[in-house]
């Protein structure tokens, strides 16, 4: 049997899913838009697609699939998501329908669509990039009003999101996303979605994450993650990920009940499902619905259980199941608790080393502390950086410990970094 990998990057993840399918005794097939990168270790026999072309692309699946058929289709990650789920309606393979896939990919249409469901979502403007600060202050004066948050339609891990308090605080944000969206980093992506930048009404309120699935349009929530520590920006960085989620079970229920009718609202069928809340005293409020699975790393905070299946799986292995088309209705998380901490990065500056690390590793509950990052690598701190120094990893019999855990492994680290050199 074989599976069909759409994937922009060779990182972890994509080994992760490899591994998962290997034990599953499938072949891995990878597509990718990144065949051109000569430094990128891609097999000989990966197909070329692109990614800003999903009919193109799907087509290309489509005619590799006449001489050598796929058994199941995955999409790592937002960006390919459009694609796959073009090829896999070609394919007859179950996934999410085009138009589910599309609108989860963009911030404007996928809050649009919950809104219209009645679900509760914060007010939202979107405004072209050439928009003049003037006109742009009194728009978001006259309706969202302030605290606001600005983002990009279209990239992901809080990149370029940022809080402004006023409208000295909104045009400064604003001018800084267009610069990034201007990056060519940004512009070899050609999403269309990236013409805009979104200004929402800031909501307060505890935060969680969700990881599920909708197997034949039914949800199955995996985990609900809470994230402990405070965001409120102005910058949103994750940090702490814990599962099971401290809140009341009343709460909870409440929120699969949502997220039901957001999977609902936005067509979502069959694959994975990540999604983030922010539950206040006015109810539970959709801050998003990715078709994706978690990103980076964080995948291995989870590991469940099945009754015919010995030992662990893990997410990946989940998900291949879920993609072959198996009934995983009876796939429960184990039933210890787990965390990860995504370790922010303090400051910019050129990357050397992790001090530390073996005596974090040695904390109580602590798996396994990776430093993701490599040395001479510019750091970047969000807004406008996108990833992070490393993950921590840790479980244990209640989320209280795992939290501990995680901080203070955390304390052990010192990060050693130079700064960077001036552009001259
Ligand atoms: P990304 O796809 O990059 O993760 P999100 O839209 O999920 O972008 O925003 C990232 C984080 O910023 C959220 O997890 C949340 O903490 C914060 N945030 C975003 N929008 C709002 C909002 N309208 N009100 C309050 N916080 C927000
Ligand atoms: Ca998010």
């Amino acid at each position: 049997m074989r599976l069909l990998l759409l994937t922009t990057t060779t990182g972890y993840q994509t080994r992760a899913f490899v591994d998962a399918a290997e034990k599953l005794g499938l072949a891995v097939v990878f597509a990718t838009d990144r065949c051109h990168v000569l430094d990128d270790p891609w097999r000989d026999r990966a197909l070329a697609l692109k990614f800003e072309d999903p009919k193109g692309s799907a087509r290309i699946v489509a005619e590799a699939a006449l001489a050598t058929p796929f058994d199941a289709i995955i999409s790592l990650g937002d960006r390919p998501t459009a694609t796959a789920a073009r090829a896999a309606q070609a394919l007859r393979l179950p996934f999410h329908p085009p138009e589910a896939a599309d609108i989860c990919r963009d911030k404007y249409a996928s809050r649009a669509r919950l809104k219209a469901a009645a679900l509760l979502v914060p007010e939202f403007l979107r405004f072209p990039l050439d928009t003049a600060t003037d006109e742009l202050s009194a728009s978001v004066s006259g309706s969202i009003g302030f605290p606001c948050v600005l983002k990009p339609l279209a990239l992901s891990g809080s990149c370029g999101v940022i809080r402004a308090d006023n409208a000295f605080e909104l045009g400064v944000a604003f001018k800084r996303i267009r610069a990034l969206l201007a990056t060519p980093e940004v512009r070899v992506l050609r999403e269309g979605a990236n013409e805009f930048i979104q200004v929402e009404r800031y909501i307060e309120g505890t935060e969680i994450a969700v990881e599920g699935l909708v197997s034949q349009k039914r949800l199955q929530v995996l985990a609900i993650f809470d994230k402990p520590d405070p965001l409120s920006g102005p910058f949103f960085e994750e940090t702490i990920y814990v599962t099971p989620s401290r809140l009341p079970a009343e709460s909870q229920s409440a929120v699969t009940r949502t997220l039901e009718q957001a999977v609902r609202a936005l067509g979502l069928c069959h694959g994975p499902l990540h999604a983030e809340f922010r539950i206040n005293a006015q109810g539970i409020w959709v801050m998003e619905v990715a078709a994706r699975s978690i990103g980076g790393l964080c995948s291995r905070a989870l590991r469940f259980r099945a009754p015919e299946v010995e030992g662990t799986i893990s997410l990946e292995e989940l998900l291949i199941r879920l993609a072959l088309g198996e009934n995983v209705e009876q796939v429960r998380r184990e039933d210890c608790a787990g965390g990860v901490m995504m370790i922010p990065i303090p400051e910019a500056g050129i990357f050397r080393e992790v001090r530390g690390a073996d005596r974090a590793a040695g904390i109580p509950g602590v798996e396994e502390v990776l430093i993701t990052a490599k040395p001479e690598q510019s750091l970047v701190p969000l807004p406008e950086g996108a990833s992070y120094l490393g993950f921590i990893f840790a479980r244990g019999r209640t989320p209280e410990f795992v939290e501990q855990a995680l901080r203070q492994a955390h304390r052990e680290l010192r990060i050693i970094a130079t700064p960077a050199l001036p552009v001259v």
